[in-house]
């Protein structure tokens, strides 16, 4: 069974599969986390190359059998080209999951408005009633994207992790 979607959706990240696809993780209004292939061949992929770039917002056009696949792409808009939003797109791309959309989280995306620690709290993970998972200190200024857990600046050292996000 076939199924088609037509959705807007955040470009968080694109990483080349084989020779000529491309597997490209989307933060959609309707699905959720997506992740989909950019359809092989090569004259399509080039087509779409250009709107596939995060932090790009598009519309896209997905079919999804077994997995999803990209059939068309247009970028309406992006996020302000002077901040890193790197971090920002991780956060989204390990916090959220595929078939959950969240409606708050969009809204927050279609504002441009995006910041660690607001994601964090709408995703679930508040800041303000964490505590450091390895020693239990109050208002912990890591999180662990690995564990999806806060540490204190002392445990992530001593954890040495790397794929971690910081509050300002
Ligand atoms: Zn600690």
């Amino acid at each position: 069974m076939t199924s088609e979607y037509y959705t807007q959706a955040l470009v968080l990240a694109k990483e080349p599969t084989g020779e000529s696809d491309s597997q490209v993780f989307l933060y959609t209004a309707d699905l959720g986390l997506v992740i989909a292939k950019a359809a092989g061949a090569r004259k399509i992929v080039s087509k779409l190359a250009g709107h596939l770039e995060p932090p790009n917002i598009i519309a896209v056009r997905l079919v999804q059998k077994n997995r999803f696949q990209i059939v068309d792409a247009l970028k309406i808009s992006a996020l302000p080209k002077s901040n890193n939003w790197a971090p920002i797109l991780d956060l989204v791309k390990e916090l959220t999951a595929e078939g959950q959309p969240d409606s708050e989280l969009w809204r927050m995306i279609e504002g441009k408005s995006l910041e660690g620690g607001e994601i964090l709290r709408v995703l679930g993970f508040d800041r303000a009633f964490a505590v450091c998972q390895d020693c239990g200190a109050k208002t912990p200024g890591n999180f662990l994207l690995k564990r999806l857990e806060y540490v204190c600046s002392v445990c992530l050292a001593q954890s040495g992790s790397p794929a971690h996000f910081v509050l300002k």
